[in-house]
């Protein structure tokens, strides 16, 4: 069996990034375990016909790998996932990475003061940390509609695109309105034949305001990295602005509320159009969605939006409660991800026995700062619960967590721990005070069902507060937080 100091799970921003911050910190003894065939998380799956970031890549990218390239304010994926790349290539750290594998089980051996891991190459691998980078939005939710199984067509998730599949001139139906298909359905209603939307709740979709760098601006990106920073930066305080609106004064959304009406009333002239796309929840509660696009083409003559609920799919036709049949060849479920029982937890199983899943069957997902459970020695997460972001960056809150673990393993080391695992009630108090601030935010209270909130209402899945506010309470590894357990008299002996 082999031995590792430390097992990281996933390739995306989040494994990449730490296995570049091990490195820096001197640790070598480490693999990295990724499902797909390359790096890049979810701007590797995600290659959708219009795929790109909402967040302007100057400030979605690493702080230590500044990209002077960027074409547009807001990348389209392909550009993101050669960043991705480019940054693996020339890190280093390509070498400790295992493609094409997964993790099958992760289990706690107290005894021996590690992870034993197996994985789907038939190895196992035992290691002192576990850090799980796997990514909050990555295993596809499919619809659970009648009939669906028997549709005679093609029909794929959003983030499985099958390329393979020539839709022009198709009949095809999207079904979801979420973050992925507003992007999608422009794109498709340029090629194909007839498009139906299949909209069951609708999204406030404010403009984006996106533009193609110009040579001046790169050349001094490239030359001045002062001035990127600064771009940066200032980017980052503009979307911090967001966060008094969504938590604490609603009345702070009304110019956001302004534009996403301004940006139906332009896009879209039919007045029933307009109704049906104008959505009847607070604005923030669901996901802020920007296209200059999307209303457009849902006007289009050859698009319909089908407001009406689906009732069954049969071989070839969407069947909708209004007993309407509409003909499809293709079907494009943009129907999201599972977010609140996160697939990894079913996987990882802790100090008593039980699994992330069974832990959190009744308190719905919790962590300590996000990233450590009680009872799970060594198991850090990363993008854990209630560290979603609905205005900014995922990669600041990703390198927030990534200094934090990166601590804990020096205090470790240091100090001669051979585990950490938070206090229970450390842990409970910073979820009791997360969910007291969640109370008064637009998430919980804007009259919407959303996939931050689980089966019981509870909101696990967002940062209630500003990022930066995160990033301070993340600086330094709270030791003073957590039951330590120095080497057992086992390992001392074997090492003796
Ligand atoms: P999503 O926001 O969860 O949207 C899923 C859509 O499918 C919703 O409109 C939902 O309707 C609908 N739906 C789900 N089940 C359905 C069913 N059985 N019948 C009919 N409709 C159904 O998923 P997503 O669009 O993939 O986006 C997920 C998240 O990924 C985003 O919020 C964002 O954080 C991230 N993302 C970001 C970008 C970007 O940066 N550009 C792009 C894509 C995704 P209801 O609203 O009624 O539930």
């Amino acid at each position: 069996m082999t031995h590792v100091k430390h097992l990281v799970i996933g390739a995306g921003f989040a494994g990449l990034g730490t296995a570049i911050k091990l490195q820096e910190n001197g640790e070598t003894d480490f693999l990295v375990i990724e499902k797909s065939s390359d790096v890049g998380g979810t701007w590797q799956a995600n290659t959708y016909p219009g795929a790109a970031c909402d967040v302007p890549s100057q400030l979605y990218s690493y702080s230590f790998a500044p990209n002077p390239d960027w074409s547009m304010s807001f990348s389209p994926q392909p550009e993101i996932q050669a960043y991705i790349q480019r940054v693996a290539d020339e890190s280093g750290v390509l070498d400790r990475f295992r493609f094409d594998t997964a993790v099958e089980r992760a289990v706690w051996d107290d005894p021996a003061q590690v992870w034993e891991v197996d994985l789907s190459d038939g190895t196992t691998v035992t290691t002192q940390t576990l850090v799980s980078g796997s990514g909050g939005l990555s295993e596809p939710k499919l619809p659970d509609i009648d009939g669906i199984e028997g549709f005679q067509g093609e029909v794929f998730h959003s983030a499985r695109w099958n390329h393979d599949i020539d839709l022009a001139g198709k009949r095809v139906a999207v079904i979801g309105t979420g973050a992925s298909s507003i992007q999608i359905v422009p794109e498709l209603a340029r090629t194909v034949g007839h498009l139906d939307v299949y909209q069951r709740t609708a999204p406030w979709v404010i403009p984006r305001n996106d533009r193609a760098y110009t040579g001046l601006e790169k050349l001094a990106f490239r030359h001045l990295p002062l001035v990127q920073k600064v771009y940066r930066t200032a980017i980052y305080w503009g979307r911090e602005l967001y966060v008094p609106a969504f938590t604490r004064n609603p009345a702070l959304a009304l110019p956001a509320l302004k534009l996403a009406r301004a940006n139906i009333a332009r896009g879209i002239k039919d007045p029933e159009l307009r109704a049906a796309v104008t959505p009847d929840f607070r604005i923030g509660c669901k996901r802020i969605l920007i296209s200059n696009t999307y209303y457009p083409a849902l006007a289009a003559d050859h698009v319909e939006l089908v407001t009406d609920g689906i009732s069954k799919i049969t071989g070839d036709a969407v069947v909708t409660t209004d007993g309407v049949e509409r003909p499809v060849d293709v079907l494009v479920v943009a129907t999201g991800f599972h977010t609140t029982e996160q697939p990894i937890a079913q996987r990882v199983v802790g100090r008593d026995g039980r699994t992330l899943s069974e832990t959190w069957a009744e308190t719905g997902m919790t962590a300590y700062k996000g990233t450590t459970v009680h009872g799970f020695p060594n198991l850090f997460q990363i993008v854990g619960p209630n560290t979603g972001l609905a205005h900014s960056s995922m990669v600041f809150m990703i390198e927030s967590q990534i200094n934090y673990i990166v601590d804990a393993i020096r205090t470790m080391d240091r100090a001669g721990h051979s585990s950490v695992e938070p206090h229970r009630d450390v842990q409970e108090a910073w979820n009791d005070d997360l969910q007291r601030r969640m109370q008064q935010t637009v998430w919980n209270t804007g009259g919407c069902a959303s996939w931050y909130l689980d089966e019981h209402g509870r909101n696990t899945t967002l940062w209630p507060r500003s990022t930066f506010t995160f990033r301070r309470l993340l600086a330094r590894f709270d030791v003073e937080a957590y039951d330590v357990t120095a080497p057992t008299p086992i390992k001392e002996k074997v090492s003796a």
